[in-house]
């Protein structure tokens, strides 16, 4: 790397990090620390096989067990309502409550999403994608998973039983069909399609 390229890419970084703080607030809004708010926006935006601990705990980077208990206190304060799974005895599906949506929309995560959507169009499609890459590429460093949506997943087909106004998709790994209001939700099992672009 270069000395310019380097003192360019440092800058990038400190910005994306400093977004990234102030993206949080004061770190204590409206009562909920800040790991409190990004679990109540993962619940909130995962799709229904990455609604657990384990995958939180992924998402966020942190163990399983500082995971657990901020879902656990989410749940006391009635924010999430946890639903065992009927498959696996040991693991349950966490769900946003009414009371933890009226609370997501006073996030102050949304201020953020207001300053990325003021951008051109054009801006914001490159903004993803230069993210996506760069969280692609850290998560490969420290062999985190790369989490993302349907829309950019290898394992999206278009489902073998759809009807013609049907607009139903298959996930080709757990081999169950997706809605539409499903494929921009962020999943724990997304793999990457190679070309990283976004199918219609
Ligand atoms: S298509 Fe990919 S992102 Fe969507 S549910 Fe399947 S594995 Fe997850």
């Amino acid at each position: 790397m270069s000395r310019q390229t380097d003192k360019r890419a440092t800058t990038a970084a400190e910005m994306v990090s400093h977004v990234a703080r102030l993206a949080q607030g004061d770190g204590h809004a409206l009562g909920l620390t800040s790991a409190q708010w990004t679990a109540l926006r993962y619940f909130g935006r995962a799709n229904r096989f990455s609604r657990t601990v384990t995958a939180f705990a992924d998402y966020h980077a942190t163990t399983r067990g500082t995971a657990s208990q901020t879902v656990k206190s989410l749940v006391t304060q009635g924010y999430l309502s946890r639903t065992p799974s009927s498959t696996d005895g040991r693991s349950s599906r966490l769900d946003l409550t009414d009371k933890g949506r009226t609370l997501r929309e006073q996030d102050p995560f949304d201020d953020l999403v207001g300053a990325i959507a003021d951008l051109p169009p054009a801006l914001q499609s490159q903004l993803t994608a230069a993210l996506a890459h760069v969280m692609g590429r850290l998560a490969d460093d420290r062999g985190k998973r790369p989490f993302g949506t349907c829309t950019a997943c290898s394992y999206l087909e278009n489902c073998i039983c759809r009807q013609p106004d049907d607009p139903d998709h298959l996930c080709a790994l757990v081999g169950q069909p997706m809605a539409a209001t499903e494929l921009d939700e962020i999943c724990i099992n997304f793999e990457p399609c190679g070309d990283s672009s976004e199918k219609p």
